[in-house]
C-alpha cells in the first residue's frame, strides 16, 4: 500500500478529541436559534504549543541532526529524537526546584543543542524561558534578572566572569547551572554552589508527562537592548511562537523544508534566533549551531563541512564573513540564501553575496514582533527585471508576512500614498506582535488602540515593498527636510575605501541638524572630504550630502549588533 505521507504539525494520531467534538455540537445547538453569524466552527481546539513542535520533529524527523560547535571546543552531533529525550530529562530535573507555573528560567548561552533543550524543556514544563543577551552591560543584565524575577539561571562556561561579577545579584536565584559536563566544571571561589548541567539531568527519566498548556500561556521572554531607557520585555506565548514559526517557514520567507540545512548565526539570545529553533524542527530541517565562534574562518568551515543551505544574521557578521572570504578567495558552495535583518543590509552586501551565487533575503523585525514581520522576496512579475533592478528591489526590506498588518501614517495621522516616496510612521499589529511590555507601565508605544508604534519611518511602493527610511530618533532633520541616515550609510558603504560607515546628525545653527559621515577605512585606504562629496554627487540631492567625514578605528555597536548612534553622536560632537 502507498504511504499517505507524514502528518502535519499539531495533528496527532490516534485522534482522541471527543470532548472538543461534544463541545462544538453543544455550541452548534445552543447557537441554532441565534443568528448564523455567531455559529462556531466545528473544528478541534488543539492548542498551539512549542512542545508540539519538538514532539513532531522527534516522531517524524527523529534522526535529523543537530550539529553544534561546543563551547568546550569539539563538534557535537545529536538528533531531534535525542534532544526530545534530553529535554524531558531536563523537565524532570526542573521539577526538583519547586517552580510555579509561569516562573522564569533564564539562559545566558550561545547557540548549541543544550540551549535548544532549554527552549523546549523549560517552556514545555509551563515555565518561561528567559534568554539574556550576554553582550548587554553588566548593570543591564543585573536589572533584567531582577525585573524578570528569574528563579534559575543556566549559563555557558564562557560567561563565568559575568556570573562572578554579578554574584550579589544572583543570591536570590534557586540555582545557577553551568551548561557543561563534569570534566569541564569550573571552580569558582565567588560562586561555590554552581551546578553542572549534565550531572543535573543525567539520572533523570527521559520520559516526562508534559502538562496540558493553554496556547496563550507565556513561553519565552526577551528584552530589547534598551538603547533608550531600561530594557523592556517582550513576553511571547506558545501560540505566538508557533504562528510566527509557521509564518516564516513559507517559500516567500525563509523557504525551509526537511531538505534544508539551517544555520542561525543570529544568537538564540536575540529574539529567539528569529524563530529558527522553532521553525527548523517544525519542518524537520537539519540544524547547525555555531556556538561561540562567529569569525569568518569558523563560519566558513562550519557551513562548508555541514552543507548549510540557509543562514540568518545581522549585517556586521556578514561583513566580517565576506571580507574573510574575499581575502582567502573562498566561498560556501552549498549556501543558497542568507536572511539579513536587525539593521539595513547595504546594497553592496547584496551584490557581494550575489557574486557568489547566494541570494539575500532582507527581513525586518523587532523584539516586539517576534521578530519577523516583513521579508524581501520578489513577486512573480519581477522575474523579467534585470539582475541589478532585482538587487535594488531586494535591498528594500520587503513585503509584510501574512498575519501581520501595517499602518503607515504621516505627521497628521493620515495614511501615506504607496508611491515609494511619501514616508510615515510605521505601526504594526498581528498575532505575534506584543500587546504590552512585561511588567511595565510604559504604554506609549501602544497609545494607538490595537497597534504597536515601531518607531521606524518607512515608505511603501506600489508593489507593497516597504523601505525603512530610518528610526525616528536617527533621522536627520535639516532645514525642515528629513535625511535618511540609512540611505547615506548605504551609499558610503559602496565606496571601495570604506569598511563600515555610520551617519549621524550634528547640531547646526541655521539648519538645526546636518549629517556627518563617520567611517572605518579598509587597510591602507584613504578617503578625503572631497572624495566623499564626489562619491555622493548625483546619487542624492546635494543638500543631503554630509558636511564632514570623520575617520575612526572602530564604531560602537549595540548588544544586538546595530550601530550605537547615541555614542557615535557623542564622538562627532567631541571631534568637531
Ligand atoms: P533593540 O536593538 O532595541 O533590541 P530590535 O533588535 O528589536 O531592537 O530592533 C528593531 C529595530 O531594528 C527596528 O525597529 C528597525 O529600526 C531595525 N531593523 C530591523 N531590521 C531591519 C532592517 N532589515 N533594515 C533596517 N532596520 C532594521
Amino acid at each position: 500500500m502507498r504511504s499517505q505521507g507524514r502528518p502535519f504539525l499539531n495533528c496527532r494520531m490516534p485522534i482522541n478529541n471527543i470532548s472538543h467534538h461534544k463541545f462544538a455540537l453543544h455550541c452548534f445547538f445552543k447557537n441554532k436559534s441565534r443568528k448564523v453569524s455567531s455559529m462556531l466552527g466545528l473544528m478541534m481546539k488543539t492548542p498551539l504549543t512549542v512542545t508540539s513542535i519538538l514532539r513532531h520533529a522527534s516522531t517524524y524527523h527523529g534522526e535529523t541532526e543537530i550539529v553544534s560547535r561546543t563551547v568546550e571546543g569539539p563538534m557535537h552531533r545529536t538528533s531531534y529524537a535525542e534532544v526530545w529525550k534530553r529535554s524531558q530529562k531536563l523537565a524532570n530535573a526542573l521539577k526538583r526546584f519547586g517552580l510555579a507555573r509561569g516562573d522564569r528560567v533564564a539562559t545566558l548561552a550561545w547557540n548549541t543543542w543544550r540551549h535548544v533543550e532549554l527552549y523546549y524543556g523549560v517552556s514545555g514544563s509551563g515555565f518561561v524561558c528567559h534568554t539574556i543577551n550576554p553582550r548587554l552591560f553588566k548593570e543591564q543584565i543585573a536589572y533584567i534578572i531582577k525585573h524578570a524575577a528569574d528563579k534559575i539561571l543556566f549559563a555557558d562556561l564562557t560567561f563565568l566572569p559575568i556570573l562572578e561579577s554579578l554574584a550579589p545579584q544572583l543570591k536570590k536565584l534557586k540555582a545557577v547551572v553551568i551548561m557543561t559536563d563534569a570534566d569541564h566544571m569550573p571552580k569558582s571561589a565567588v560562586l561555590p554552589k554552581l551546578l553542572c548541567y549534565e550531572e543535573l539531568i543525567d539520572e533523570e527519566n527521559d520520559e516526562f508527562k508534559w502538562p496540558d498548556l493553554d496556547e496563550n500561556l507565556a513561553c519565552s521572554l526577551c528584552y530589547t537592548s534598551g538603547t533608550t531607557g531600561e530594557p523592556k520585555g517582550a513576553l511571547y506565548s506558545h501560540r505566538s511562537s508557533v504562528l510566527h514559526a509557521m509564518g516564516i517557514a513559507v517559500p516567500d520567507v525563509f523557504n525551509l523544508t526537511s531538505a534544508s540545512v539551517v544555520c542561525p548565526i543570529v544568537p538564540m539570545f536575540h529574539v529567539n534566533a528569529w524563530g529558527i529553533p522553532y521553525v527548523a524542527p517544525m519542518v524537520g530541517a537539519k540544524l547547525v549551531l555555531p556556538g561561540p565562534k562567529l569569525d569568518g574562518a569558523s563560519l566558513h568551515q562550519l557551513m562548508s563541512d555541514e552543507g548549510v543551505t540557509f543562514t540568518a544574521g545581522v549585517p556586521t557578521v556578514w561583513l566580517a564573513l565576506l571580507d574573510w572570504l574575499d581575502v582567502e578567495k573562498k566561498t560556501i558552495l552549498t549556501l543558497k540564501r542568507v536572511a539579513i535583518g536587525g539593521s539595513a543590509a547595504p546594497l553592496v552586501m547584496l551584490q557581494r553575496f550575489a557574486a557568489r551565487g547566494i541570494t539575500v533575503l532582507h527581513a525586518w523585525g523587532m523584539t516586539e514582533t517576534s521578530p519577523i514581520a516583513i521579508a524581501g522576496s520578489l513577486l512573480g512579475r519581477h522575474e523579467k527585471l534585470s539582475e541589478s533592478e532585482k538587487l535594488a528591489l531586494r535591498s528594500k526590506q520587503g513585503r509584510p508576512l501574512f498575519g501581520v498588518e501595517f499602518l503607515v501614517v504621516n505627521d497628521d495621522g493620515v495614511p501615506i500614498k504607496n508611491d515609494g516616496v511619501a514616508f510615515g510612521a510605521l505601526y504594526v499589529r498581528g498575532p505575534w506582535v506584543a500587546a504590552s511590555y512585561f511588567k511595565s507601565k510604559d504604554k506609549s508605544a501602544f497609545a494607538r488602540k490595537g497597534w504597536f508604534h515601531t518607531g521606524d519611518v518607512v515608505n511603501v511602493d506600489a508593489d507593497g515593498f516597504f523601505k525603512i527610511v530610518d528610526r525616528t530618533k536617527d533621522v536627520i532633520k535639516s532645514g525642515g527636510e528629513w535625511i535618511s541616515s540609512i540611505e547615506l550609510e548605504n551609499i558610503a558603504q559602496a565606496h571601495p575605501a570604506i569598511k563600515e560607515a555610520a551617519v549621524v546628525s550634528k547640531p547646526h545653527e541655521k539648519w538645526d541638524e546636518r549629517p556627518v559621515l563617520v567611517a572605518i577605512l579598509k587597510p591602507n585606504a584613504t578617503f578625503t572630504k572631497n572624495e566623499m562629496v564626489a562619491h555622493y554627487k548625483g546619487k542624492i540631492a546635494n543638500w543631503s550630502i554630509p558636511d564632514d567625514v570623520i575617520i575612526v578605528e572602530q564604531l560602537p555597536h549595540t548588544a544586538t549588533g546595530k550601530l550605537l548612534k547615541t555614542e557615535i553622536r557623542k564622538m562627532v560632537i567631541g571631534k568637531i
